[in-house]
């Protein structure tokens, strides 16, 4: 059913251009219907992904063995894994959301919504866009309005 609702709505969806707060503006209405049946269908309020879909290690996108040995390229990740997650949000309180990792099967490296972790290295690197929400635990998102909001209480409470 989902899917061919998405088959009839998805050229209405793409064409719609709008901000990221018109977006945030639909919360208010289309979140209970999320909280009642989102969960069962499989979706969420808060569904995160990596913004790679192709592995970033150097070492990894050479070719090897073709008749242009070497050339860059970029290596598809794979072994999608989503996961439940709580979503602290500052308009919504904490709500169910969904996270979603992929792999590098060559260089073992695990791709998260905020950071990726090399097996080589052990080190979680971060994407250099800014975050919206951060990955603080497992199983824990928590918006970045929510900081801020601590930030201002600690600093206006002297
Ligand atoms: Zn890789």
């Amino acid at each position: 059913m989902a899917k061919i609702l998405w088959v009839a709505l998805c050229p209405i969806a793409w064409s719609q251009d709008l901000t990221t707060d018109q977006i945030e503006a639909f919360g208010p209405r289309y979140l209970q219907f999320f909280l009642d049946h989102g969960s069962a269908l499989g979706l969420a309020f808060y569904d995160f992904l990596p913004p790679v879909r192709t592995c970033l290690e150097p070492s990894c996108n050479a070719k090897k063995g073709t008749v242009n040995e070497g050339d860059p390229y970029a290596r598809e990740l794979a072994e999608a894994l989503t996961v439940p997650v709580t979503v602290f949000t500052r308009e919504f309180g904490p709500i169910p959301g969904l996270s979603t990792s992929f792999y590098c099967r060559q260089c073992q490296t695990h791709y998260y919504p905020n950071y990726w972790v090399s097996k080589k290295s052990s080190t979680r690197t971060y994407y250099l866009q800014p975050l919206k929400f951060i990955h603080t635990a497992q199983h824990i998102f928590i918006e970045g309005r929510i900081f801020e909001l601590f930030t201002a209480m600690m600093l206006n409470s002297w």
